[in-house]
C-alpha cells in the first residue's frame, strides 16, 4: 500500500518558479524574482513593466440612459491597448445606443495561464474539457505523488492546501489514472 500524508502547502507556495510558453518563439520560459526569461531566445520582461498578455473582461454596469444594470459584459477578449476602450452600446432595456468608456479588467482566474504575466503555462493539457496543470515540476510531482496514492493522510488543519483545494475528478477513480498518464507525458516536455 502506497501512502501519503498530505503536505501543509499553499499554491503560492510553488509561485517561485514558473514554467510558460514563451509568447515570441513557443519554447520554455521561466518566471522568476518578477521576470520571464526564455530558455531559448532573446525574450525577456519584467514585472515592473506591468505586461499583460491574457485575456480581459469588460463590464459597463449600468445604462447611462435608464440605468439597465444588465448592461454590458464580455469576457475572454483580446486587447491590445487595454487603457482605453471606447464601445458603442445599444441598451436591451431603453432601446437607446450610447458610447462609453467600458471597464477593463485583467481575467487571472482562467487556468492554465500564469497570474503574473498572463502567459499559457507550459505544463498544461486539457482532459476532457478538465483544466490540468501546474507552475513547475516540483508541483507537478506533489500531485503525482498525491494522487498515485492509495492511501491519503489528511492534516489535521482547516486551512485549505493545495491537496484539500483540488478538484474532485482529479482524485476521482475514473480519471486518475489517465492524470497519472499525462503527468508522464509533461514530465518529458
Ligand atoms: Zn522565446
Ligand atoms: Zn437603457
Amino acid at each position: 500500500m502506497n501512502r501519503i500524508r498530505e503536505k501543509d502547502i499553499y499554491i503560492y507556495d510553488y509561485m517561485d518558479l514558473i514554467f510558460v510558453k514563451c509568447p515570441k518563439c513557443k519554447s520554455r520560459a521561466k518566471i522568476s524574482n518578477n521576470r520571464v526569461k526564455c530558455e531559448s531566445c532573446d525574450f525577456v520582461k519584467s514585472r515592473s513593466e506591468n505586461p499583460w498578455y491574457g485575456t480581459y473582461s469588460l463590464h459597463v454596469p449600468r445604462c447611462p440612459n435608464c440605468g439597465n444594470r444588465s448592461y454590458y459584459s464580455k469576457h475572454n477578449v483580446k486587447l491590445k491597448n487595454p487603457n482605453l476602450v471606447v464601445k458603442r452600446i445599444l441598451c436591451s432595456g431603453c432601446k437607446k445606443a450610447s458610447v462609453i468608456k467600458v471597464e477593463v479588467s485583467r481575467e487571472t482566474v482562467k487556468f492554465g495561464i500564469d497570474p503574473i504575466f498572463g502567459l499559457s503555462l507550459w505544463l498544461h493539457v486539457v482532459v476532457s474539457n478538465e483544466d490540468l496543470w501546474f507552475y513547475n515540476y516540483t508541483h507537478m510531482q506533489d500531485i503525482k505523488n498525491y494522487i498515485s496514492a492509495d492511501i491519503r493522510e489528511k492534516l489535521h488543519t482547516k486551512a485549505k492546501t493545495m491537496f484539500t483545494k483540488l478538484p474532485k475528478w482529479m482524485k476521482s477513480a475514473k480519471y486518475r489514472l489517465k492524470v497519472l498518464e499525462l503527468i508522464e507525458k509533461l514530465e518529458k516536455k
